[in-house]
């Protein structure tokens, strides 16, 4: 499943997705550690799986707090994004 955490507002459309299906293999959680202001966070889905979710208060303020890692320009590969080897994470801005 796809989830989708975050809002659109005048200025666009901001949201973090995660591919749960791959969090279900994945053996490291390196979302977790990789976030400079840890927005991941794992838990059991309705099927007793762990996977991983956007904490609830990150969920308004996405575009804010992924500022930092998201200069205008020499954007550098994102923490979260480098650290999710199976490729699970996706960000629409
Ligand atoms: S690193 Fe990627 S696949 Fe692993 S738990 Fe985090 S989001 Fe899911
Ligand atoms: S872009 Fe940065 S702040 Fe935003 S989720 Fe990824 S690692 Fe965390």
């Amino acid at each position: 499943m796809i989830a989708n955490y975050g809002y659109m507002d005048g200025s666009g459309e901001y949201y973090i997705s995660i591919d749960t299906d791959k969090c279900i293999d994945c053996s490291h959680h390196g979302c977790v550690d990789a976030c400079p202001v840890g927005m991941f966070i794992i838990e059991p889905d309705d099927y007793d799986d762990d996977v991983a979710l956007i904490k609830q208060e990150f969920r308004k303020k996405v575009k804010y707090e992924c500022a930092p890692c998201k200069p205008v320009s020499n954007r550098p590969p994102l923490p979260c994004i480098k650290a999710c080897t199976p490729g699970a994470i996706g960000h629409s801005w």
